[in-house]
Order: C-alpha cells, then sequence, then structure tokens
C-alpha cells in the first residue's frame, strides 16, 4: 500500500512530493507528460514576487511572503538556478502614483523593502525607461527562476529519497474505499492511503473524480513574445506597470536562460485549448510596453507562447481536504504568485495536512 499519491508534476506536486519524500518512503507521483513543469509551470513569466502585490489576508499574500524567504536556501538545495535581479513597477501619471502609496504602505506592514525613484534617478539606473514615465518603485528582492527545471529537480530530489515517479501515466478514476484509495491510471491500479490533487488546470476534474466538485475552474489566457539570448538586454530589471484587477500587466522579463519576455496580456478564455497568438494581440502588447520602456528590440523576436491561469472565483488558491472525501486534499487555482509561492506551500501543506492526514489514516 502506497502511503501518499501526488498527481500533476507542476511546480506544485513536484515540490510536494519533495517535502514529503523527506518525512516518508512510500510517496508516488503521477504526471501525464513526459516530463515535470510543462503546462502552466512551463508557459509564465518565471518571477518570484516581492510579496507587496497579493491582497492582504489571502492566502496568496501568505504563501508569497514566506516563500520569498525561503526561495534562495530552497534553490541551493535543488541545484537550480535563482536570480535576484529586482523590479521597477512604473507609475506612468498621478493616478497611478496613488496606487504605489498602497504598495509603499503595504510593504512597510510586510516589511519588503522599497525605494521610490523620480523619474530622474530611475533613469540612472534602467536608461531605457520611457523619460515620459512619473515615478518608479524599486522592489530589490524580486527574483527569476526556471519553474521546469526546478519542479524537474524536486521531483528528482525525491527519487533520491526513495519516492517514485511515474511519468506518461494518467490518472482516469479513483475509488474510494474504506480505509484507502484505488488511483487508477493508463497503466494500472494503485492503493495509497492519502491523495493530493495538484492538478493544475484540471484540478476540478480530478476533484470531481471523488465526488461533489466544490470548485470549478475558470482561464485566464497570457501571450508572450520571446527575444533571443542575443538581444542586447533593455534593463537589467523585471519593468512593470502598477497593477490592475486584472495582473499585473504586459513586463519586460530578462529570464534565467538570457532570453527576453514581453508579456503577457490577460484574456478570460472558455477553455485553454491554445491558438496561434494573433499580430493584433503582439501589436497591443508592444504598445503597453512602449508606455515604459525603450529600444526593446523586437527584431530579435524567436518564439510567441501561451499560458492559461487555472482560477477559481475567490481570487485565492484553494487548499483544502475535501469536506466529503477524507484523506483527499487539493491544490487549485494556483495562478500568480504561485511560483513564488510553490516551495512555502508544499512546506505547509506537508507539515499541518498531509503528514498529519497520513498518521491519522495509518492508527
Ligand atoms: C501567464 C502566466 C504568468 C504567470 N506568471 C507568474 C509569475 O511570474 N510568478 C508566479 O509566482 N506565478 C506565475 N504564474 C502562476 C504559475 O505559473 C502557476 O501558479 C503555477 O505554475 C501552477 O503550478 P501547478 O503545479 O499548480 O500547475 P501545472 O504546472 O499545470 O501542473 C499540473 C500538472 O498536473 C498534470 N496533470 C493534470 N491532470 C493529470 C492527471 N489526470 N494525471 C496525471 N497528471 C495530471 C499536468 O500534466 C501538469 O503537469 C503565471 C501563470 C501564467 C499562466
Amino acid at each position: 500500500m502506497i502511503d501518499i499519491i501526488v498527481i500533476g508534476a507542476g511546480i506544485i506536486g513536484s515540490t510536494v512530493f519533495y517535502e514529503l519524500t523527506k518525512q516518508v518512503k512510500n510517496v508516488h507521483i503521477f504526471e501525464k507528460n513526459k516530463q515535470a513543469g510543462l503546462e502552466v509551470s512551463g508557459h509564465n513569466s518565471a518571477i518570484v514576487h516581492s510579496g507587496v502585490d497579493p491582497v492582504p489576508n489571502t492566502l496568496k499574500a501568505k504563501y508569497n511572503l514566506m516563500g520569498q524567504a525561503m526561495y534562495e536556501e530552497y534553490a541551493k538545495e535543488l541545484e537550480t538556478p535563482f536570480k535576484r535581479i529586482g523590479a521597477f513597477v512604473v507609475a506612468k501619471n498621478d493616478e497611478e502614483c496613488k496606487h504605489l502609496d498602497i504598495l509603499v504602505e503595504r510593504a512597510k506592514l510586510r516589511n519588503i523593502p522599497v525605494k521610490r525613484y523620480d523619474v530622474h534617478d530611475a533613469l540612472m539606473l534602467e536608461p531605457n525607461l520611457n523619460s515620459n514615465i512619473k515615478e518608479v518603485l524599486d522592489m530589490p528582492t524580486t527574483a527569476i527562476v526556471d519553474p521546469t527545471h526546478l519542479s524537474a529537480q524536486a521531483v528528482k530530489k525525491g527519487v533520491s529519497l526513495g519516492g517514485q515517479a511515474h511519468f506518461e501515466e494518467h490518472v482516469i478514476a479513483i475509488h474510494e474505499r474504506l480505509s484507502h484509495f484505488e488511483v487508477i491510471t493508463n497503466f494500472g491500479m494503485y492503493q495509497c492511503k492519502v491523495v493530493v490533487n495538484c492538478g493544475g488546470l484540471y484540478a476540478d476534474k480530478i476533484e470531481a473524480l471523488v465526488g461533489e466538485p466544490t470548485f470549478s475552474l475558470e482561464y485566464r489566457k497570457g501571450e508572450y513574445i520571446v527575444l533571443s539570448e542575443k538581444a542586447p538586454q533593455t534593463s537589467k530589471r523585471i519593468i512593470y506597470p502598477v497593477p490592475s484587477p486584472l495582473g499585473k500587466g504586459v513586463l519586460y522579463v530578462p529570464t534565467i536562460s538570457g532570453r527576453s519576455l514581453v508579456g503577457p496580456n490577460a484574456v478570460d478564455v472558455d477553455d485553454f485549448t491554445p491558438r496561434p497568438i494573433l499580430d493584433e494581440s503582439v501589436h497591443d502588447m508592444k504598445n503597453k510596453m512602449n508606455q515604459l520602456l525603450d529600444n526593446i528590440a523586437y527584431e530579435y523576436e524567436i518564439d510567441r507562447f501561451v499560458g492559461f491561469r487555472p482560477r477559481v472565483e475567490t481570487d485565492d488558491f484553494v487548499i483544502h481536504e475535501h469536506p466529503h472525501v477524507p484523506y483527499f486534499f487539493t491544490l487549485a487555482g494556483i495562478e500568480s504568485p504561485g511560483i513564488a509561492s510553490a516551495p512555502a506551500i508544499a512546506k505547509d501543506v506537508s507539515t499541518t495536512m498531509l503528514l498529519p492526514a497520513l498518521k491519522a489514516r495509518r492508527s
């Protein structure tokens, strides 16, 4: 009998698997793809946010802050790159400067170092900023990672600690029995005491395999333009506008691989079928970016990609044991700041929910 089965090897499932293998030997992870971190975790901005943005009293705020504090050490432990390159939030007018006031107040309460610069001082630090901007908020703790590599490393380390990883194995049914679950995949049937659903865009469908669904997912598409590593870097830091209710807006992001990203946009969609990225969307993103930053080397565009944010109505992460199916846990609606939060979610959920549940079921 397996102790705990983790479904999904995105950044959430992979880090949960790794944390569990530190405490329990008999943990298995199932991933329908060939490798870890290829879905939502492979199609995003890959930023470890400072923790200023999430609104107070949310799981997003709690785990972003905890994650930011532990990331550097965690990345070392996983032998995956982590670069603290910092970010500038750019205000273009007086209205946006008022929003910076809110962020500064929040940063103070959360003990996050930030600094405000007028346009003159900001231009000394990032000479390609558009000179029509009004002010910037410097967030030096913001960092970048490679979430696909991080996910793969977490699975690899978990396996080296005794866990088992099953790739190209798709969970298709789950039966609740008196003292255990039967998890059915395209390869066979496995019995386990506890199940953790980290299914990303499919988490609602996976929860529905055991009982009444307690939430449903909605999807928000985000498209990107990728500039080659040969493109001259326009900014050392991540540059982003003052956030809106739709998210952080269109950013300029230097990546771990040396490439740069411009994006994402944010469009609510009915499903997550990838469709070609229209020139119109690209034009719109470039227009938005050009209000913040000059001299972006768009002639070095080498690719475009799209990511889908799995969202729930409450606008927060869903992290719970199913109310009617004990020992079945779901981690869903993990949109941004899911990358920044992953190590903290994994550690906290393992120690406060999963390991106690396993102990209770064993006794
Ligand atoms: C456009 C965009 C930008 C973002 N930018 C940032 C950012 O800068 N910083 C940040 O912190 N966060 C960001 N995020 C959010 C972040 O990407 C997500 O929170 C995170 O990747 C979610 O990880 P996950 O493990 O929950 O999901 P996923 O990575 O999708 O993992 C779920 C896994 O489950 C597997 N799976 C599903 N069903 C089954 C099944 N039945 N059997 C077996 N396997 C299954 C899937 O194949 C997949 O690999 C962004 C997201 C988007 C879309």
